[in-house]
């Protein structure tokens, strides 16, 4: 028996191992590989400014690393590739980034610029599992969760698209996929852009947007104080079941208690959004009903114009419809604002890209 094990372990050892995306490691993890390789630990922080500050493309670049340093790194790692396959640029500054991934998965980040902000909207899956009805992305399924260096490595990509002059004030995880639904590598993300030794962005600029996953919003809140955004969409479980079939697992009333309970709603507001879908979640009843549900929270509302696409089984709400909504919101003592679409020339609505590029691909089940 002995013997078998040690053969084992001499087989492992002669295996040369694949080569990993050094963005997706913790400081801790890159310490110890620098100080296995004979090196000081604080050469770990500099190769974390290269590539968080720096974006650095190769190890070669690392110019004030040790050059056996420089070889033990190539030698283990790659830094994942982040160069957009197509960038579209909307007439109104948005541009949106199609990402092409190691094994071709193709992910999308869109630079929202809007007064005095310019906003990073993050993908945190390929395609996405929710099955959201009004929702491009929806139609693909998961493909699969996105690596932290994934995640990270669209800020890379999009540094690099922006105007002189221009910088990512503010991040939004409203791109595709359901954040919540890959909690340990968006954490693993989300560490790295808030600590000192990475990107260094203020947890305030940086909101997470949920379909309303319970248990792992709570983990969140409790992890990073980080905004949160809640996708609503519905005032009753009929409705919500159908278009948002999470509600299925975590109802109304579970989603709003577990809101009001958490750490932030003392401190921040929450922002739910809420999809205008005319004649489905648009009524004078839906909008006292969403008024009555928020009022023990601290709460603002998102009003979104629905973004069609080809075979959706939606049309948007009509401007009067969502302005009259908006109204009895504000009555009902609500912060609700609207929120135009950006980037309308060039399909900038989740999944819309994608959908765009891969018709067979992104063609609504059955
Ligand atoms: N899964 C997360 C984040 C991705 S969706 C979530 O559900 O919040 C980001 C936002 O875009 C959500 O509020 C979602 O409801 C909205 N959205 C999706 N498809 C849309 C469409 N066709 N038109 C307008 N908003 C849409």
């Amino acid at each position: 028996m002995i013997g078998v094990i040690v053969a084992d372990e001499t087989a492992a050892r002669e295996v040369p191992r694949a080569l990993s995306d050094i963005r997706d490691l913790a400081l801790g993890e890159l310490e110890q590989f620098v100080v296995e390789a004979g090196e000081r630990a604080f050469r770990a922080r500099q190769i974390m400014a290269w590539l968080w500050r720096r974006g650095a493309e190769s190890f070669a670049a690392m110019r004030d690393l040790p050059a056996p340093l420089r070889e033990r790194l190539a030698a283990r790692f790659t830094i994942g590739s982040g160069a957009p396959a197509h960038v579209a640029r909307s007439t109104d500054g948005t541009r949106k980034l199609l990402i092409r991934l190691g094994d071709a998965e193709e992910i999308e980040s869109v630079i929202i610029p809007t007064d005095g902000r310019t906003t990073l909207c993050v993908s945190s899956q390929a395609g996405c599992a929710m099955a959201c009805e009004f929702c491009a992305t929806a139609r693909m399924g998961l493909h699969r969760n996105l690596a932290p260096g994934e995640i990270l490595g669209q800020i890379i990509a999009a540094r690099r698209e922006l105007f002189a002059g221009e910088t990512l004030t503010n991040y939004v995880f409203m791109g595709m996929g359901e954040p919540l639904a890959n909690y340990e590598r968006l954490k693993r993300a989300l560490a790295t852009m808030i600590a000192p030794w990475g990107m260094g962005v203020s947890p305030r600029r940086i909101t997470v947007s949920t379909v309303g996953l319970v248990p792992a919003m709570e983990r969140l809140l409790a992890e990073f104080a980080v905004n949160l955004a809640v996708s609503l969409h519905a005032t009753t479980d009929e409705v919500r079941d159908r278009i948002a079939p999470i509600n299925r697992r975590y109802p109304l009333r579970a989603l709003i208690d577990a809101c009001a309970g958490l750490p932030i709603a003392r401190r921040r507001r929450i922002t739910f959004e809420y999809v205008m879908l005319e004649d489905v979640n648009d009524s004078s009843e839906d909008a006292r009903r969403l008024a009555r549900m928020l009022a023990p929270l601290r709460a603002k509302v998102n009003l979104i114009f629905f973004n069609p696409f080809p075979g959706a089984a939606f049309t948007p709400s009509p401007r009067a419809r969502v302005e009259a909504f908006q109204a009895i919101l504000h009555r009902g003592n609500l912060t609700a604002t609207l929120r135009e679409s950006r980037g309308r020339d060039i399909a900038a609505a989740c999944g819309q890209l994608y959908a765009e590029r891969n018709p067979a691909a992104a063609a609504p089940p059955g």
